[in-house]
């Protein structure tokens, strides 16, 4: 069988780029195993993850509201049934958003099997070989087990069994300090297990604004999170029904135990089973495959899109988009790219952190000094009337023009707070702008506002309606 464009795998970016190739009418195949069709953000990621996440903050909000003359009793929490509701939307989901959106797709056949190059315009699945013009290779990532010793023999979970246990763990030991780490430990937490978090940095989330996660670390901390930094996990045992750690910790080893671990040190891209050596496609250090701003790899009828490349912020909406413009790349010739500086990320903790474009970090390392501004959001009035001003808001500018550069956020609802700031970037807004336009009062995103009037004025001084 001969195809125009041969897409590896089924999640977000491979979809992304067979509906686009439908499109453009090309004769597609998609070949997908392991995961089930969907891939990570619907059956094992985003969507699980996120139903769970807001489970936890309904039962964390109903006892901590906070508002005096209300008293809310949780009668009951059943954790497996949350679980088989989470479990419910993803199957539904899968079903309306790739199994129906793939059976419209008139111009692409789906494969369910393993595809592996076996040479370099060729692929062999089920121990048939498909030859194509181009390739997407889509296939994704897996989570990273770290190299600690024993840790096999004890048993862990990675996210996946995470998001679909029925037995809840009393004590939950998370390694890592990413995404998956927060937002794991924070949902356990809430829902009563007792977690403690190894880090082996200084830091949760090192990529971040310091500011924001420090404050973060202490919200935790405040929430019953144990965090221990600068901890290396070295060995792992099983002794007395319960799972051990050996940890070194400033020079000192200590043991920590737990009923469960989880590991939620990052990702791993997929390619050791691939067959990158038939093809000629080059990798990096960390298995990445490596690809150039318009996803090409170092073989120019092959592109590579999502969890298994090199770029900057893997993401689903990273993936979808570069599936969708390496779909259009490829066949039709374009040089479509994506500016990965406009592009936000979040993570779903609460409150949430949420970021896009240049930190002070990186404006130092640029230009030597920074023109930021942070706020509290005990400054914003919304943040009162909420109960929730625990969070902080960071904007990073250009001194001269005052065009904005970043924003970081750590509030509720940050994920949504930072559409604005992305629309504010992708249009060249400044400062100015910002000041004159006239946000609803009283909400959140007023704080957008209020962080631009920061760099000409001191905001304690100024009254709701400035
Ligand atoms: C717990 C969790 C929560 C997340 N939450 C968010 C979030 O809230 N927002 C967000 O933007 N991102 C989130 N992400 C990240 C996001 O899910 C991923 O970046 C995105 O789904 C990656 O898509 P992909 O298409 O690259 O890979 P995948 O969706 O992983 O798809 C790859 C597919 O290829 C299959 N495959 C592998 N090898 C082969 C082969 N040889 N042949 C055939 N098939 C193969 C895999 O089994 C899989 O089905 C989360 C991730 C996790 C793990």
């Amino acid at each position: 069988m001969k195809f125009d464009l041969c897409v590896i795998g089924g999640g977000a970016g491979a979809f992304a780029a067979v509906i686009r190739a439908n499109e453009l009418k090309s004769k597609t195949v998609m070949i997908n195993t392991g995961l089930p069709i969907g891939g990570t953000c619907v059956n094992v990621g985003c969507v699980p993850s996120k139903t769970l996440i807001h489970a936890a903050e309904v039962l964390h909000l109903a006892r901590h509201h906070g508002i005096p003359g209300i008293d809310l009793e949780i009668k009951h929490f059943d954790f497996q049934r949350v679980i088989e509701d989470e479990l419910a939307l993803v199957e539904k989901l899968r079903a309306e958003k790739y199994l129906k959106v793939l059976n419209n797709l008139e111009h692409v056949t789906f494969i369910e099997g393993k595809a592996t190059f076996s040479g370099s315009h060729e692929v062999e699945v089920n121990g048939k070989r498909i030859a194509a013009e181009k390739f997407i290779i889509a296939c994704g990532s897996t989570a990273t087990i770290p190299l600690i010793d024993g840790i096999n023999d004890v048993g862990f979970l990675t996210h996946i069994e995470a998001l679909k246990i029925i037995q809840q763990p009393k004590e939950l030991i998370v390694i890592g300090a990413g995404p998956l780490s927060l937002e794991f430990s924070q949902l356990y937490s809430r829902f009563g297990s007792k977690v403690t978090m190894l880090v082996r940095k200084s830091s949760i989330f090192p990529r971040a604004e310091r500011e924001l996660t420090d404050q973060l670390t202490k919200i935790f901390a405040e929430e019953g999170i144990d965090i221990q930094i600068n901890t290396e996990v070295k060995r792992a045992f099983k002794a007395n029904g319960k799972k051990h750690l050996i940890c070194v910790r400033s020079g000192k080893e200590e043991t920590i135990s737990a009923d469960e671990i989880l590991l939620a040190a990052g990702k791993t891209p997929n390619t050791q089973e691939i067959g990158v050596d038939k093809v000629g496609v080059e990798i990096d250090e960390k298995q990445a495959i490596v690809v150039d701003q318009f996803l090409q790899t170092s073989q120019s009828h092959v592109y590579a899109v999502g969890d298994v490349i090199n770029l900057p912020l893997r993401l689903e909406t990273t993936a979808g988009h570069e599936g969708t413009l390496a779909a259009e790349n490829a066949l039709t010739g374009s040089k479509r790219f994506i500016d990965y500086s406009a592009v936000p990320y979040t993570i779903f903790t609460d409150p949430q952190l949420a970021s896009i474009g240049l930190t002070e970090e990186a404006q130092m390392k640029k230009t030597g000094v920074c023109s930021c501004k942070t706020i509290p959001f005990s400054e914003v009035p919304k943040a009162h009337i909420l109960r929730r001003t625990e969070g902080l808001i960071k904007m990073v500018i250009d001194p001269n023009t005052k065009k904005i550069l970043g924003v970081h956020i750590l509030s509720p609802g940050g994920g949504e707070l930072i559409a604005e700031a992305m629309a504010l970037i992708k249009s060249n807004q400044t400062i100015d702008d910002v000041i004159n336009a006239l946000p609803m009062f009283p909400t959140l995103s007023e704080a957008i506002k209020i962080v631009s009037l920061a760099f000409y004025k001191d905001i304690s001084k100024l009254s709701c309606c400035i």
